[in-house]
């Protein structure tokens, strides 16, 4: 199968230009200026940028909360994922206490199996010892490099020191950590506070978890990092705290990566007022304005490495455990198909950063760190034909009726969005076209090599 997009603007890691792009089986085999070739198919793309597939560094799909699983599977997620012009996603497999990290993996590998996009793992971790240990170097074989750990939840908490030895212990390996951060104990005292109070509506979910919470994560994690003399990797970073305590420990020449989500930059507290606000309840959780605008300016200036979009959906009725106690909502909300066109409206059309820089956030940094660079993240001949066609100028209202999760409710029910993903290649397929799926079921495990450290 080959392809030929034909007078597109081809998004290059440092630059747009004009011109035409051509695959050949799983493959660019020519990309710039003008390409006369013969091709199976022909798109043009005229007013259209050209992005390499977006990835999604942080989904969860499959995943047991408590009693009740997220509405999403893999292939649901997934085949939303992809209508969105994602064309991998990085989900958390999950180590529960007692599992070892290869039934985990297993277990992942068989959710995944239907999935339509590509996929790969980091792998959560609930456990630290020598038998987990001695499971690492099979973890990478396997094409696990990346790992991910919570100051938070009593099923998965670890502590300081553990994740310091594990720092410590990984980044010889050249692989790292992604770390949940928040501060555990004052954040349960606050839910406890509150409850008494009889404060249990959604806003008071927000209020449990003030900025200071995440903010003391971070420098735990900052520190901790510094001390094994190791990476560290900020999981859906939300508050300009936390990234003021980042930029600190960039200056004293730590390695830091951080990660921001979509709903950070679009959605806010006073959301929680709203009558369905449940479906805003999600840790961390939303944030001011100030918030918002901290994290837009990062992405400009490069400081914010990649956005994912920590896809965890419920149904209202799941969400309606929380009906009576804030604290006993399932966590998360649906976000995985919307992440290019909401960031391209806030960021893009929104005036803070360039297309060049949305192609870093949604594909090449993610790419780079964890181990899938040059096949994926980048326009150049030889890497794998997973590409965007992206229309700028397509308005159009985010309703979670039309999206393709299998959830009812979307946190950004309404929202404008001034572009959308109009046709993806996948594996050198054409998998979406004009904004309908074609092709389901084909997306790959992608075996991961160890992490292209690129702050080292
Ligand atoms: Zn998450």
């Amino acid at each position: 199968m080959s392809i030929l997009i034909k007078n597109a603007f081809l998004v290059f890691e440092d630059r747009v230009e004009k011109g035409d792009l051509l695959t050949k089986d799983n493959q660019i085999a020519q990309v710039g200026g003008c390409i006369e070739a013969p091709a199976d198919r022909i798109i043009e793309a005229e007013g259209c940028y050209v992005f390499p597939g977006f990835i999604d560094t942080h989904t969860h799909f499959d995943l047991e909360v408590g009693n009740t699983v997220t509405a999403d599977n893999f292939p649901s997620g997934t085949k939303a994922a992809l209508a969105g012009g994602t064309t991998t996603i990085l989900d958390f497999a999950t180590q529960e206490r007692g599992m070892t990290l290869m039934d985990a993996f297993h277990k992942w590998q068989k959710k995944a199996q239907g999935s339509s996009c590509n996929y790969g793992f980091h792998m959560a971790v609930s456990e630290w010892n020598q038998e987990r240990i001695a499971e690492i170097p099979l973890m990478i074989e396997n094409g696990i490099t990346s790992f991910k750990m919570y100051m938070v939840y009593d099923n998965m908490r670890l502590s300081d020191g553990v994740i310091y030895q594990a720092i410590q212990y990984l980044q010889d390996e050249d692989c790292i950590i992604g770390v949940h951060c928040e501060n555990d104990d004052i954040l349960q005292a606050r839910v406890r506070e509150l409850k008494a109070q009889g404060k249990t509506s959604p806003r008071y979910h927000a209020i449990s978890r003030p900025n200071l919470i995440e903010a003391d994560g971070v420098g735990r994690l900052m520190d901790a990092a510094n001390l094994a003399k190791g990476p560290a990797w900020v999981v859906h970073l939300s508050t300009k705290e936390g990234l003021d305590i980042a930029r600190r420990a960039r200056e004293r020449g730590q390695e830091v990566y951080l990660e921001s989500c979509p709903q950070y930059l679009v959605l806010e507290e006073s959301n929680y007022d709203e009558p369905d606000a449940a479906k805003y309840v999600m840790s961390p959780p939303l944030r001011s304005k100030a918030d918002q605008e901290a994290l837009l300016r990062a992405m400009a200036a490069g400081e914010i490495d990649w956005i994912g979009t920590d896809h965890c959906s419920f149904t209202m009725a799941q969400k309606a455990a929380g009906e009576r106690d804030f604290s006993k909502t399932p966590n998360g909300g649906a976000g995985v198909q919307n992440r290019a066109e909401l960031v391209y409206t806030r960021g893009v059309k929104g005036g803070y950063f360039d297309m060049v820089a949305m192609g870093q956030l949604m594909s090449t940094r993610a790419a780079k760190l964890f181990g899938m660079y040059p096949q994926k993240g980048t326009l150049q001949v030889g890497s794998d034909a997973d590409l965007v066609i992206f229309d700028p100028h397509c308005p159009h209202e985010i309703h979670a009726a039309t999206n393709l999760h299998n959830c009812d409710n979307s946190p950004y029910e309404g929202f404008l969005a001034e572009g959308k993903t109009r046709d993806v290649i996948l594996n050198g397929e054409l998998a979406v076209e004009n904004g309908a799926v074609a092709i389901t079921g084909k997306g790959q495990y992608i075996c991961r090599r160890r992490c292209g450290r690129y702050r080292k």
